[in-house]
């Protein structure tokens, strides 16, 4: 169900109005005060976040179908999955002065909790998660939720982020936290460790779980170039790619 409220009847053709330049501004004679008075006016808003390093786990067709299980005894809410996105959001951003990245953003996600919704806003602004690629599956860790059903600001996100090596094809899956917001608590930051820690146990207790691995992030070829998957469109820049990081399918090299 695409969001179609940008589209405002005749806002495209519409010649500029024109503003009658003023004239030169009469002058009163007031004086200038010696100080000028301000009003401050300011927002603090912080996001923080941690990711663990990577678990490489045995490819298979399950894989995928594992990640929900390993927020088990974890979960304050429903576990949901994000798929990472089609290539036509590949531009989404949610960043509200953006109109065009923040209608591809809304697109994607409101039919997400919203829970997971700010999830996504806080990881993705400090580039925790990347939907370019990664699949995420997310839930309340920790705190609680407004009266409108969204975390507060020291309430902990977050779940289990995944992409598939470029390189073999393993599938690689890592402990990802975030939590922010219009404030800050001193015992936040101890709590997300603490619980990236024990999605990090979690992950590594998966029977398809293969070891620890320092993490190389998939590099998105910016335009067009690069190497395309032919399953879903993904362009990777990166040299030693055989396979999709977005969809684990065999790259073709042509
Ligand atoms: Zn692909």
């Amino acid at each position: 169900m695409p969001l179609e409220f940008l589209k405002r009847k005749g806002s495209q053709d519409a010649p500029a109005e024109t503003v009658p330049t003023p004239a030169a501004a009469p002058t009163s004679g007031l004086a200038m005060p010696e100080e000028v008075v301000a009003q401050e006016y300011q927002l603090k808003l912080y996001y923080a976040g941690k990711s663990s390093e990577g678990v490489r786990m045995k490819t298979g067709p399950n894989a995928l179908a594992e990640l929900p299980g390993m927020l088990v005894g974890l979960a304050l809410t429903e576990v949901e999955v994000v798929e990472p996105l089609p290539i036509e959001f590949s531009q989404a951003t949610p960043a509200i002065s953006r109109p065009s990245e923040a209608m591809q953003w809304l697109n994607a996600h409101h039919i997400h909790s919203p829970i997971t919704r700010h999830a996504l806003v806080v990881l993705e602004s400090i580039d925790a998660v990347d939907l370019a690629f990664d699949t995420f599956v997310c839930t309340m860790l920790d705190g609680e939720v407004d009266t409108s059903g969204y975390p507060e600001y020291n309430a902990i996100v977050g779940g289990v982020a995944a992409h598939w090596d470029e390189a073999t094809g393993d599938l690689i899956c890592r402990a990802v936290v975030g939590w922010g917001g219009k404030g800050v608590r001193g015992d936040t930051d101890r709590i997300g460790s603490k619980l990236l820690a024990a999605i990090l146990s979690n992950i590594l207790a998966s029977r398809f779980a293969t070891g620890l691995t320092a993490i190389e992030r998939p590099v998105p070829a910016a335009g067009r170039g690069g190497l395309v998957c032919a399953h879903c469109g993904f362009a990777s820049a990166h040299e030693r790619a055989f396979y999709c990081p977005k969809c684990g399918m065999r790259l073709l090299r042509g």
